[in-house]
C-alpha cells in the first residue's frame, strides 16, 4: 500500500483531518470581523472533507471554493455539503496549493487549518497575499511552540517533522514582514488534538493495523502515527496548533 492510500483510508471518513473545533473556526470568524459582511468569497484551502467549510457556510453570507488535491476528500466535502443543505454555496476544486490558478484579488478571505505546513507556512502565506483582495483575511492554523523552551524529545520530533516550527511570536513575525497585520491569534486547545482527532485516529489505526496485519508497510505507518499521538499527549503543555488571523495590508 502506497503511503497516500494509507493517509486516504486513515482519513478520508473522519469529519476533520487534523487537530480543530467548530468552536474554534467560529472564534476565527469572529475575530476576522466577516461575520456581518455579505457576499462574501472565500477559499479554504486544504480542506479535507470540509469541517471548516461546512461551519462557514453555516455562518457566513459567503460563497466557498474549497481546494484540496486528493478527490477522495472532496467526494465526501460534496456529500457532507449536500446533506447540511449548503451545497449551492461550495465549489470543490481539486488543485495542489502550492500551483493555484485563481485572479488576483479574487478572495475577500482564504481559509487554511493544519494544511498550509505541506507547502511551508512562510511559503504559503508569501504565495497567497495575491489572491486577497485588499484588506482580505487570511486565517490559517500552524504548528506552534506554546512555551520558549521544549523537552528535548518533542523538539528533536517536531523540528525533524516540521522545521519550519516556532513560537507564535516568531510565526506573528513571519505574518508582519509577508505583508499582514495581525487580527488575533489563539492556541488550540487540547480536546481539539484528542476528543476531536487523535481518537477517531485511533480507532482507525487500531482497525487497519488488523486489517493489513500481512502488509508490509501499513504496521509501520501505524506505529509512526501511534508515536506522534503518544508524543502529543506526553507534551501537550508546550505544543498545539496556533491560529492566526490576520489582514492583507495594502501596497
Ligand atoms: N483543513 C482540513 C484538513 C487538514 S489535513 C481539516 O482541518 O480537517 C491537510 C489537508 O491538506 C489534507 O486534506 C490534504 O489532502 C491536503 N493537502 C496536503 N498537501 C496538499 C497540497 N499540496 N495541495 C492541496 N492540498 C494538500
Amino acid at each position: 500500500m502506497e503511503y497516500l492510500d494509507f493517509l486516504v483510508e486513515l482519513h478520508g471518513n473522519a469529519e476533520r483531518q487534523g487537530p480543530g473545533g467548530d468552536e474554534q473556526t467560529r472564534r476565527a470568524v469572529e475575530l476576522s470581523g466577516l461575520a456581518n459582511k455579505q457576499g462574501l468569497r472565500i477559499a479554504d484551502i486544504g480542506c479535507g472533507t470540509g469541517a471548516s467549510v461546512l461551519t462557514l457556510a453555516k455562518m457566513l453570507d459567503a460563497e466557498i471554493t474549497a481546494v484540496d488535491f486528493l478527490p477522495a476528500f472532496l467526494t465526501e466535502l460534496n456529500l457532507r455539503a449536500a446533506s447540511n443543505g449548503v451545497s449551492d454555496r461550495i465549489t470543490t476544486v481539486e488543485a495542489s496549493m502550492d500551483k493555484l490558478e485563481f485572479e488576483p484579488s479574487s478572495f475577500d478571505a482564504i481559509w487554511s487549518e493544519g494544511a498550509i505546513y505541506n507547502i511551508g507556512f512562510e511559503a504559503g502565506v508569501r504565495d497567497w497575499r495575491q489572491y486577497l483582495k485588499p484588506n482580505g483575511v487570511l486565517a490559517v492554523s500552524e504548528l506552534t511552540w506554546l512555551t520558549d523552551k521544549r523537552p528535548q524529545d518533542l523538539e528533536r520530533f517536531w523540528n525533524e517533522a516540521y522545521p519550519e516550527v516556532g513560537t507564535a511570536s516568531e510565526k506573528l513575525s513571519v505574518l508582519e514582514r509577508n505583508g499582514y497585520t495581525p487580527l488575533g491569534y489563539f492556541p488550540l486547545p487540547k480536546e481539539c488534538w484528542m476528543e476531536n482527532y487523535y481518537h477517531p485516529v485511533r480507532r482507525k489505526l487500531n482497525s487497519m493495523r488488523v486489517k493489513y496485519n500481512d502488509s508490509e508497510v501499513v504496521p509501520k505507518y501505524v506505529e509512526q502515527e501511534l508515536e506522534e499521538i503518544r508524543l502529543y499527549e506526553a507534551h501537550s503543555d508546550y505544543v498545539s496548533y496556533g491560529f492566526y488571523i490576520v489582514k492583507k495590508l495594502t501596497d
